[in-house]
């Protein structure tokens, strides 16, 4: 896994490590807090140890080649877990949810939370995830497939006119870059403008773009936060919906996604074929990545109970509804 740093990392790992107990495998569980070389060293480790399968979240997409390629030497299959690993032709499988969705659910979330507020024009800004995660090009063109044509009407103006993955990415998805970013955003475009709606890719960022606007005076009556998104249903990002902070964010289960890996490593181990269900969307740059993608959903203020409470991926004490 590749870091501790987001709730997201902790609940998939621990999945996986439930399910493939309950499975009768041996899990050797790594994390590494997002250091690409401490990565790289805990996967040649663990061949050195000996292992069947390696279930790998890669910190960037791009650096792990010489690490499959010593796990291909030894026979050791190779399932991408969340992220694509990209420029190996030694990736068999891709467990993940559709990614290109979560941009699009992102985007008409921003919307819907708009055009509650007024009529258009609005003054949006956007934040992309870390340009060394494929995933973030997914979220980042979903979203625009529904953004891009309402900027060209003018019904959404962008004020920094900031678009584009390779200058609203956000390295590591780091939430102290994103506060940074917002921050010099609204010193240099919106003296005398409001901000409308921020297209945020991950609650981590959110929580930190909500904390810049609410220094500039955002979140009280006369000048109510910005419509912002997430991703995860990290703790912190719920209990800011539940307080009408954060506008929303995209659930994906992450009980649903171990138990999809698991699977593949079972099939993997056994001789079967790995459940499937995209054999077109992930070309690592060597090879189509067969995959099996689930769907994300949104939460909002208005669905949070059943969705997050209901299925039991929290405790109600834990978010403290009203
Ligand atoms: C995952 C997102 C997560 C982000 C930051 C992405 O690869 O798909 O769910 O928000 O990484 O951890």
């Amino acid at each position: 896994m590749p870091t501790k740093s987001a709730a997201r990392w902790i609940a998939d790992g621990k999945s996986m490590a439930g399910q493939f107990k309950k499975a009768g495998y041996k899990t050797d569980l790594q994390y590494a807090e997002d250091d690409i070389p401490n990565q790289l060293a805990q996967i040649e480790n663990i061949l050195v140890k000996g292992v069947d399968v390696l279930v790998i979240a890669a910190i960037d997409g791009q650096t792990l080649y010489s690490a499959l390629e010593s796990a291909s030497a030894l026979g050791v299959k190779v399932v991408a877990y969340d992220r694509l690993i990209r420029g190996s032709e030694h990736v068999d499988y891709y467990a993940t949810f559709d990614n290109f969705q979560v941009g699009v659910l992102q985007a008409k979330s921003l919307l819907e939370g708009l055009r509650k507020r007024g009529e258009p024009p609005f003054n949006i800004e956007i934040f992309g995830g870390s340009p060394d995660d494929s995933n973030a090009y997914f979220f980042y063109d979903g979203a625009m497939s529904i953004l891009q044509p309402l900027i060209e009407q003018g019904q959404l103006v962008v004020v920094s006119g900031q678009q584009g993955m390779d200058v609203v990415g956000t390295l590591r998805w780091d939430g102290a870059l994103a506060q940074a970013r917002m921050d010099n955003l609204i010193s240099a475009h919106y003296t005398g403008k409001t901000i409308h709606g921020v297209l945020s890719p991950y609650d981590g960022l959110s929580i930190g773009i909500i904390s810049s606007l609410k220094g500039v005076g955002y979140g009280i009556a006369d000048m109510p936060l910005p419509i912002v998104t997430g991703q995860d249903a990290e703790l912190s990002s719920v209990k800011s919906i539940v307080n009408d902070d954060q506008y929303s964010t995209i659930f994906k289960d992450t009980r649903e996604l171990a138990g999809v890996a698991v699977g593949m490593v079972n099939a993997l181990i056994n001789g079967g074929k790995p459940k499937i269900n995209d054999t077109t969307t992930y070309h690592n740059g060597k090879k189509i990545v067969p995959s099996f993608l689930l769907n994300p959903v949104l939460v909002n203020g208005d669905n949070l109970k059943p969705i997050l409470i209901d299925s039991g991926y929290y405790k109600s004490q834990e978010i403290r509804l009203p």
